[in-house]
């Protein structure tokens, strides 16, 4: 249910209407309104009408349910667009995040080398997996915590923050040690427990999409993190399953404009895991910067003949650098930034 506060309402009938929904069971979430106040009283479906006697509280305007099942993700709770501040960089709003960087943190040298290659080139955030999900037990697995310690070293050599994968519930604590952004990868978009317990965490959430999850799902994922309490949540589309098998996975551009439509988080783009191969990830940022991404995660790595995961789909730093001269026009021509 949604309750909306008169504008002259008080702190202290707002603290009265707020005790009022916990009281019944439901959880208060305050929502960013321009003009008034409005609460968000969010728990279980059933036997939410006991939630319409607050409308007779004093202060309050009206109160009614919210229709969609994702609630707090919902445009119909908060019309205006979230900007979520990750170390910093504000995510969301005007400016473009690119965040970029291998797809695991391989050594010392690779990591602050790319650091700093990126960095040169406009990336505002690196990306590295540490902790990485593959399809073989016998593929390399990740560095695990000694890869967390690579990337802070990078991280204070150039000042990127660092966004990283999480991959069971288990190792939320540890990697919320190092990350300032926490990856939730494709593999785990429905894994509740973890979306659970990064709800309780205070640093944002990087979502992404699973290869077989619905626009609809996606965002019940989301939910799952901002209804523990945690409002930081970017989305990040990266490619859906599909008959096709000439790239990777299909990239699914048409879900930038309908989540837009229904939700105020903001959505990215990675291209890299979306196609699978690096010479399509330039046209593919491009026309994920048209179709309104509020940002970009692309693979990057100085020698990927020899990573130890997605080299095919990496780029050269200088490619990399190339890139992001090429899309400055297309940002400019979005009325975004750099
Ligand atoms: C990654 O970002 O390296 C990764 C494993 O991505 P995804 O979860 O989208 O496959
Ligand atoms: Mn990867």
């Amino acid at each position: 249910m949604i309750i909306v506060m008169q504008q002259e309402a008080t702190p202290e009938q707002i603290e009265a209407v707020e005790k009022q929904i916990t009281d019944l069971g439901y959880k208060a979430h305050e929502i960013v309104g321009v003009e008034r106040k409005v609460i968000g009283a969010i728990g279980d479906e059933r036997g939410k009408e006991r939630l319409q006697m607050i409308e007779s509280m004093a202060g309050v305007e009206s109160v009614f349910p919210i229709l969609k099942p994702y609630k707090l993700a919902s445009r119909e709770t908060q019309p205006q667009d979230s900007v979520i501040d990750v170390a910093g960089v504000p995510v969301g709003g005007k400016q473009i995040a690119i965040m970029a960087g291998p797809c695991s943190v391989e050594s010392k040298e690779q990591i602050c080398t790319t650091a700093r290659l990126i960095k040169e080139a406009g990336a505002n955030i690196m990306r590295g997996g540490a902790f990485k999900p593959r399809t073989s037990p016998y593929s390399f697995q990740g560095l695990e915590e000694e890869g967390l310690k690579l990337l802070l070293e990078a991280k204070k050599a150039t000042g990127l923050p660092i966004v990283t994968e999480v991959m069971n519930p288990r190792e939320v604590d540890l990697v919320a040690q190092y990350a300032d952004l926490m990856q939730v990868g494709a593999r785990n978009v429905q894994n509740f427990s973890l979306l659970k317990e990064l709800g309780k965490i205070k640093k944002p959430i990087l979502l992404k999409r699973g290869m077989m999850t619905t626009i609809k799902e996606f965002l019940m994922s989301a939910e799952y993190i901002l209804a523990e309490g945690n409002r930081s949540v970017i989305l990040c589309e990266r490619g859906i399953r599909t008959f096709e098998t000439a790239t990777r996975n299909t990239l699914d551009l048409s879900c930038i404009p309908v989540l837009k439509q229904e939700t105020h988080l903001p959505v990215i783009v990675d291209p890299s895991h979306g196609t699978g191969y690096w010479h399509l990830v330039d046209s593919m940022s491009r026309a994920a910067i048209a179709a309104g991404a509020d940002g970009l995660m692309i693979e990057v790595h100085p020698d990927p003949v020899h990573a130890f995961s997605d080299g095919p789909q990496s780029l050269k730093p200088e490619k990399f650098a190339k890139l992001i001269q090429t899309l400055r026009p297309f940002i400019e021509l979005m009325g975004r930034s750099l």
